[in-house]
């Protein structure tokens, strides 16, 4: 017997990888303009506008999914601009700093870290500055476990042609349904080590016709992160930059996969994992940080009183072998994060929640041992799945 627990990745990004991607990555390195490896890069640029949903090109980036957002911010603003972002967690903070970074002035709307943005909100701030030329928003907020309302918020944005809508859909594409193209959304942004079943190391970008506009109007210093070239390079299968080939080879059989499971399976699969877990929470009387709009990414449960976070998930993790996320800056120690994307299914769920009671039990927190797995298995055995 092995002395240490078996390893178990549940948090939200990375996600534990499937075998058959892994080895897809290890066979023979090819040279990215090889002829073997065109047919790869296309195969792949048709699948990812399948998942974000768009006739429009989904530019891959050798970078983590911040590098998309800086080259969102780096691509299509000027010096000076006025935008309106979206701040209810890190990941807003993040669009908030990147957009300082470029000298865009900013207007956050900040929203209380477990809730969603109200459209109205959205609506009152371009009102109040009519000058405002973007929405900076996260479609999932991971480090809270919400998701805002994104097809409302791409139509109150478009009521002015003057403006775009920009979304982190770093856990949200192919979590949640974003259809780029029918709510007009103008930029999305993803990262491979969420929903993609993939490791770290690639970022996806794709502009709207209104977007692609912007790029000539912008007036930021960019060379690596020239979208412009990447636009017109990838066109062609031919990235301006060595591409990630082992990762875009991963990609490709990741795309596979996600195509034979269906798009539609794809994201319900993620709900219902995200319905696992937010039952076992209520059924072991913990609350729920977004429990009016929670993201399909993640569940972010509240720890009761007296509980603290940090030690609870290094014991899940020692003890019990389960890598889960706390909470981070206001967060941190308040909240355990768990994740429902990658290679993961409603056994694992269970199996996470199993840890929770007894590593709850292990800190001298009552439990009921037992009721959230029991509600975890009730609520397969309803769906009738091992989701
Ligand atoms: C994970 C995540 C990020 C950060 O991505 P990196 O790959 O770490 O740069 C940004 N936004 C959201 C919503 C995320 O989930």
């Amino acid at each position: 017997m092995p002395s240490t627990p078996k390893y178990r990745l549940l948090t939200p990004g990375p996600v534990a990888v499937p075998e058959r991607i892994l080895r897809a990555m290890s066979g023979t390195l090819l040279h990215h303009r090889s002829p073997e490896f065109i047919p790869i890069f296309n195969e792949v640029r048709a699948g990812l506008r399948k998942v974000f949903e768009t006739q429009r090109d989904v530019v891959i980036l050798a970078s983590s999914g911040t590098g998309a957002m800086e080259m969102a911010v780096a691509n299509l603003t000027k010096r000076g601009d006025l935008a309106i972002v979206v701040r209810g967690g890190k990941f807003g903070e993040r669009w908030a700093e990147l957009c300082e970074s470029y000298g865009v002035r900013t207007v956050c709307i900040d929203v209380e870290w477990g809730r969603a943005v109200e459209p109205d909100a959205v609506r009152a701030a371009f009102r109040s500055h009519p000058d405002a030329r973007y929405l900076f928003v996260q479609a999932s907020e991971t480090s809270t476990g919400v998701y805002h309302p994104i097809e409302a918020l791409a139509a109150i944005t478009r009521e002015s042609p003057d403006r775009l809508i920009v979304v982190d859909g770093i856990s949200g594409v192919g979590v949640h349904k974003l259809p780029m193209d029918a709510w007009g959304i103008d930029c999305m942004v993803s990262g491979s080590q969420k929903s993609w079943l993939l490791p770290p190391g690639l970022a996806f970008i794709a502009l709207s016709e209104r977007a692609e506009a912007a790029l000539e109007r912008c007036d930021q210093p960019r060379y690596y992160f020239d979208l412009r070239k990447e636009i017109e390079g990838q066109a062609g299968a031919s990235p301006a930059y060595t591409p990630a080939v082992s990762l875009i080879m991963g990609l490709q059989e990741a795309l596979r996969l996600i195509h034979e499971e269906g798009l539609e399976s794809v994201l319900a699969r993620h709900e219902s994992l995200a319905r696992l877990v937010r039952g076992a929470a209520e059924a072991l009387g913990l609350g729920l940080l977004a429990a009016d709009s929670p993201s399909f990414a993640c569940t972010a449960i509240r720890l009761p009183e007296g509980v603290d976070g940090k030690k609870l998930e290094k014991t899940i993790r020692d003890r019990y072998g389960i890598t889960m996320a706390g909470g981070q800056d206001k967060l941190s120690g308040k909240i355990l994060r768990i994740g429902h994307m990658g290679d993961v299914d409603g056994f694992d769920m269970l199996t996470a929640i199993a840890a929770l009671e007894m590593a709850l039990l292990d800190l001298g927190h009552p439990v009921n041992l037992g009721a959230g797995t029991r509600m975890v298995l009730e609520l397969m055995r309803t769906a009738r799945t091992a989701r």
